[in-house]
């Protein structure tokens, strides 16, 4: 099954274990633009630094720097289906998406839209732990672990603090929320309650893709 799909969702929505699930299961390829601006971050330079600084405000980072790091991304992993996560943000970010199918002859085949309130969200990010070593993600007010499954130690991303998050999701209000018209419009836009267990979120998910 090589299926080609977007995450649609406000920060902190799920999406990033959504995806990860979904990767393990049916071998996709996991684009998270965030994961590739955070490695982009590492570098000891001004791009470094000031890419540190945009992420850690809550604001998008410029979209040529993005696409840039997408493309590149996709053109590694022609040979699977890949799953898009935090990406597009914006509808520039999703024409350009477009231009880059058609070159690549692929196509998407669905948009999943995780809807979750802003006051859940509010309380995931406050929470939400990172395992240093495989990525997985917690939350300290469901799981009650001080060290992941695999025996990595937990840390907390440095935008996740309730500042950064009104700025994130003002963001995703503005800018991405639109793409849910957008993609309406192309007709394969699903709808999924968000606000849920990951584990019935995921049935739910793979019964969309075993369709
Ligand atoms: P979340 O969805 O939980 O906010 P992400 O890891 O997807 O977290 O993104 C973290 C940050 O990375 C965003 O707040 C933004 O600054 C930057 N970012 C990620 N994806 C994009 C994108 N497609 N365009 C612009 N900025 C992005």
């Amino acid at each position: 099954m090589i299926k080609n799909i977007i995450f649609l969702a406000p920060p902190a929505s799920g999406k990033g274990t959504q995806a990860k699930l979904l990767k393990d299961k049916y071998n996709m390829c996991h684009i998270s633009t965030g994961d590739l601006l955070r490695e982009a971050c590492s570098r000891d330079d001004e791009f470094g630094e000031n890419l540190k600084r945009i992420m850690q405000s809550g604001n998008l980072v410029d979209d040529s720097i993005v696409l840039e790091l997408l493309k590149k991304k996709v053109m590694e992993n022609l040979d699977s289906g890949f799953i898009l996560d935090g990406f597009p943000r914006n509808v520039n970010q999703a024409l350009a998406l477009d231009e880059l199918l058609k070159e690549i002859n692929k196509k998407i085949d669905y948009v999943l839209y995780l809807n979750v309130p802003k006051n859940v969200l509010q309380k995931r990010i406050t929470g939400r732990r990172l395992c240093k070593i495989c990525g997985k993600i917690y939350n300290i007010y469901q799981d009650n672990i001080s060290l992941c499954t695999c025996g990595g130690e937990l840390y907390q991303r440095s935008d996740d603090n309730l500042e950064s998050f009104e700025n994130r999701y003002q963001e995703y209000i503005e800018k991405t929320q639109p793409l849910i018209d957008y993609y309406n419009k192309n007709g394969n836009l699903i709808s999924i309650d968000g606000d849920n267990e990951v584990e019935q979120i995921f049935d739910q998910i793979t019964s969309i893709l075993n369709n």
